[in-house]
């Protein structure tokens, strides 16, 4: 009888003694904040977004929120002030929560 082990698809290792998953909670960070351009306009950032899922996280932003938004500078960039919505978002989406960081 063979015993199954959960092994890491990242490093191969079995899940019990691999630490992938906690540096990547290190080192991920997602900042939600939210700053004013010209005229005083409020402008929600969203940075630490993968490359690779950010133009679908932005659209998806964009719908739910119903807002303007763009990706330039490695950051998600909305129109109005939107952070707690943001963060509800992306929880949603299944981001880790003690991977957002809210200002
Ligand atoms: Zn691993």
């Amino acid at each position: 009888m063979v015993e199954r082990i959960g092994v890491c698809p990242t490093c191969g290792l079995p899940t019990d003694i691999c630490t992938c998953k906690i540096i990547e909670r290190e080192t991920a960070k997602i900042k939600i904040y939210m700053t004013t351009r010209k005229f005083g306009k409020p402008v929600t950032l969203v940075e630490g977004i993968d490359e690779n899922s950010v133009k679908s996280v932005l659209k998806t932003l964009k719908q739910k929120l119903a807002c303007g938004g763009s990706y330039k500078d490695k950051r998600i960039e909305l129109q109005g002030n939107h952070v707690k919505k943001v963060k509800e978002i992306l929880l949603g989406l299944g981001f880790d929560k003690n991977m957002i960081e809210e200002s």
